[in-house]
């Protein structure tokens, strides 16, 4: 397991990543173990754990081209067990997690999805179900689903007709996808997300039409990420990441009416690749939401086997394994702020360009998703790019560090 996470961080250093550690994590609600010291010895422990990923299955009704299950070839074999995920909820809950989001392949193809549900609710935690909605369409499975709902529904829209849908996701069943889209983006609390390759902004506002003609009440957009297969980076779908931001400006006005605001944007690329003045209105209207998880260290994500992993596009890179380096809430406490995992974190956090130290926007950019910067350089993503060394890391964690210890 170390030898992996060696390889990953050895990765990681090659990417040049820039990431500033977001302090807001830490104003969430207290945990049990808020007073276990350990937590105030590095800089990036005083995160609160929110939510738990639950990778429950490979298998998918779709082959979209640009997700990262491509490269575990979509096995049906590589289901999590009910038991399983029962034992990560009841080693996570006491750590402050409130919460656990279901992800797949497609997790209403997960057998035991309702029983599961059915454990989350018994002990107060919250579910968000994340789907391609196409069960929804078939009849057992919706009154199924109305009798033992999850407290959410994170609905991915692929495209807006039958021949864009085709080409996006390498099947044909638009009329019947649609109509679990309507199902489901009609649930209560569901909100409705899409891909953007970057590559055509009118297609973008298309899918956006279809989705508000579904149901949907809302829109979150993002960019597809860099998939790790065999230990290299597979590119992104998205177009080059300047022709991605021209295209969200192009997009972005249409949007905002269409949805009455009500949209959101995971960029996930250096905020540098926007004009200044957008990047401040959508903070200002509170539509930006770029940093993840993996930098505020705010959530753990849990493969079909119980294998921790930092993020979904890193699977082949386990960072801990259930019943080895934890087994309870606190060895899985110990574990995740044990040093090879703080490295790890840092090697994947650390900056890019000695620029976003000072940035005024760091806390909503903080370089953007690292795993861009395995496929692109960061010249070509941040305006007077200078690539920070080890040395700005370690002081401006030591900087940090210091800010945590005197606001604590
Ligand atoms: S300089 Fe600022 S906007 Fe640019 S990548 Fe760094 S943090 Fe983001
Ligand atoms: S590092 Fe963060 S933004 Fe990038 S793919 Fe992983 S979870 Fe998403």
């Amino acid at each position: 397991m170390l030898k992996a996470l060696d390889c990953v961080a050895r990765l990681a250093g090659a990417f040049n990543r820039m990431r500033a550690l977001d302090q807001h994590a830490r104003q969430s609600s207290p945990s049990p173990l808020d007073s276990h010291p350990a937590h105030l010895d590095h800089p990036t422990q005083g995160a609160r754990l929110r939510a738990i990923w639950l990778n429950v299955n490979r298998a998918c009704n779709l082959r979209c081209s640009w997700c990262y299950v491509r490269g575990a070839q979509y096995s049906h074999r590589d289901e999590m067990s009910l038991e399983t995920a029962a034992r990560l909820l009841e080693i996570a809950t006491p750590l402050g997690v409130k919460k656990v989001i279901l992800i797949g392949g497609e997790p209403t193809l997960w057998r035991p999805l309702f029983s599961f549900i059915r454990v989350c609710k018994d002990l107060g935690v919250r579910t968000t179900l994340v789907t391609n909605g196409v069960r929804f369409s078939e009849d057992p499975f919706w009154e199924a689903y109305k009798a033992q709902p999850c407290s959410g529904i994170s609905v991915s829209i692929k495209a807006f007709n039958p021949k864009s849908f085709r080409d996006a996701t390498g099947t044909s069943n638009f009329e019947e996808v649609a109509r679990g889209l309507r199902r489901a983006l009609n649930a209560p609390d569901s909100s409705a997300s899409v891909v953007f390759s970057g590559n055509d902004p009118v297609d973008l506002l298309e899918t956006a039409r279809f989705s508000a003609a579904c149901g949907a009440r809302n829109l979150g957009i993002s960019p597809s990420t860099p998939a790790f297969h065999n230990r290299t980076a597979s590119g992104s779908r998205a177009s080059d990441p300047r022709a991605f931001a021209q295209g969200i400006l192009a997009a972005y006005h249409p949007l905002h009416t269409l949805f009455g605001g009500q949209i959101s944007f995971s960029l996930k690329l250096p905020l540098c690749l926007w004009p200044k003045d957008f990047v401040a209105c959508l903070i200002e209207r509170k539509q930006l939401n770029t940093t993840c998880q993996l930098q505020h260290r705010s959530g753990l994500v849990f493969d079909p086997a119980g294998r921790l992993i930092a993020c979904n596009s890193l699977y082949g890179f386990p960072i801990g394994m259930m019943d080895s380096e934890f087994g309870d809430c606190m060895s899985l406490f110990d574990h995740i702020h044990s040093e090879p995992i703080n490295k790890f974190y840092d090697s994947l956090n650390c900056h890019a360009s000695t620029k976003c130290m000072s940035c005024p926007v760091q806390k909503w950019c903080a370089g953007g998703c690292p795993l861009f910067y395995s496929i692109y350089d960061g010249e070509c993503m941040i305006p007077g790019w200078q690539q920070a060394t080890e040395r700005d890391d370690k002081e401006a964690m030591r900087r940090r560090c210091l800010c945590t210890h005197h606001h604590s």
